[in-house]
């Protein structure tokens, strides 16, 4: 089997925070793959585009069953592929997108779901959260403010069976205007020194959910937009609540700093939805400073990398909840990943993925029933575009 072609699809869903960019490629047997670049949110849009542009080219005539040798190629046959963390996330990207096509590919030459072959069912059930809560929990995207709306936001996702959920609670201003765009405001600081309306604020939120439900588990997510000394102020304000893990909480290229959080907080720390390759958690791995690694499929290299730093992280003790806030493409692919590992932790169902326009993207509309997946048994990764969605995308076809 050779690769004859890769079509890249721009779409244009109308939703305020995902216009995912995926990629199929094509195959003289007429077995096609599906893949998706990681840069829906993030404003790298056309740096996905364009790598995956360049990359695409590099694998035309290859053998889509050879994975490892083409992921090889990308690293060691171009200038950037031996560059810092093997290229960055942009570059990456790319990678990532015709990886998990090629895996694809392969689930369908060979009839199987591509967790069969990356080990084969681990968890039959896949857990999964409810995340980014301060948005709201359901079809319409809103920026929330008062404890009262955290807590029926929570409520929202229990009774749809969920028994974890994420939130950032520094996220929106008590005016409930975002926080972090398009500049910082003075009167809501999340780094250097927490006011104390932020720190009640942002308290008072997080109580009001864990009085939803004591068993509830909660992630706590801060983007980065804390430093060292302000996740520290904020997480052991709410350390008497209980967190699932902090995500996040400061620089994520800096180990030094993260380790120095983990050591002032009892709560585990998470990272890992901005790192691409193992070359760049393994030095978070070594210092003990991650207990949670959150690589992005669609980001980190794909399915042949993800599955690395899987088996990286487990050696160190840490867990693994794959990062997925793209499209359904991007889902697909974690959950096979989730159901092989045996350091799974959870699965994250980003709000901005329940949106009608993302969900109708493609073929299956995989959802978690009473808070957990089943593992779709599908061949390959076990979803495509819809010929719709294909149709109305942007298309660059490479040859
Ligand atoms: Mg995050």
């Amino acid at each position: 089997m050779k690769v004859t072609s890769v079509d890249i699809f721009e779409c244009t869903t109308g939703n305020p925070l995902l216009d995912p960019i995926f990629v199929r490629v094509n195959t003289d047997e007429g077995i096609s793959g599906f893949g998706e670049v990681g840069f829906a949110y993030g404003k790298s849009k056309y740096g996905g585009i364009g790598q995956v542009r360049d990359l695409a080219k590099l694998m035309i005539g290859w053998d889509p069953m050879d994975n490892e040798a083409l992921w090889e190629m990308y690293k060691r046959n171009t200038f950037w592929g031996q560059g810092r963390d093997c290229g960055g996330v942009v570059f990456q990207g790319a990678v990532s997108a015709l990886d998990i096509a090629t895996w694809d590919i392969k689930g369908k030459a060979l009839g199987v779901p591509c967790y069969k072959l990356l080990g084969g069912k681990t968890n039959p059930k896949i857990r999964a959260y409810a995340s980014q809560l301060q948005f709201d929990w359901g079809k319409e995207h809103r920026n929330i403010s008062d404890p009262k709306d955290y807590a029926k936001a929570t409520e929202n996702a229990l009774a749809e069976g969920y028994s974890c959920i994420k939130v950032d609670p520094m996220c929106v201003k008590p005016n409930g205007v975002y926080a972090r765009e398009p500049r910082p405001d003075p009167t809501w600081r999340t780094r250097g020194s927490l006011s104390p309306e932020v720190l009640r604020v942002a308290y008072d939120r997080v109580k009001a959910m864990r009085d939803v439900d004591p068993n509830l588990d909660i992630i706590i997510e801060l983007h980065a937009f804390s430093d060292m000394n302000t996740s520290i102020q904020l997480g052991q304000r709410l350390e008497e609540l209980g967190i699932f893990y902090l995500e996040e909480a400061t620089d994520p290229t800096n180990v030094q700093c993260m380790r120095q959080v983990r050591d002032k907080l009892n709560m585990p720390i998470a990272t890992g939805e901005r790192m691409a390759t193992r070359w760049a958690f393994l030095p978070f791995l070594e210092a003990g400073a991650v207990q949670v690694v959150q690589p992005d499929l669609c980001v980190t290299g794909g399915l042949t990398e993800g599955k690395k730093i899987c088996d990286l992280a487990n050696i160190y003790d840490a867990g693994v909840q794959i990062h997925a806030c793209g499209g359904p493409i991007s889902t697909a692919a974690a959950l096979q990943l989730e159901a092989a590992i045996p350091n799974f932790v959870i699965h994250e169902v980003h709000e901005g993925g329940l949106k009608p326009e993302i969900r109708a993207l493609c073929k299956y509309d995989h959802q978690p029933v009473n808070g957990s997946y089943d593992v779709p048994e599908l061949p390959g990764i076990g979803n495509e575009l819809t010929e719709k969605a294909m149709k109305e995308a942007a298309v660059i076809t490479v040859q």
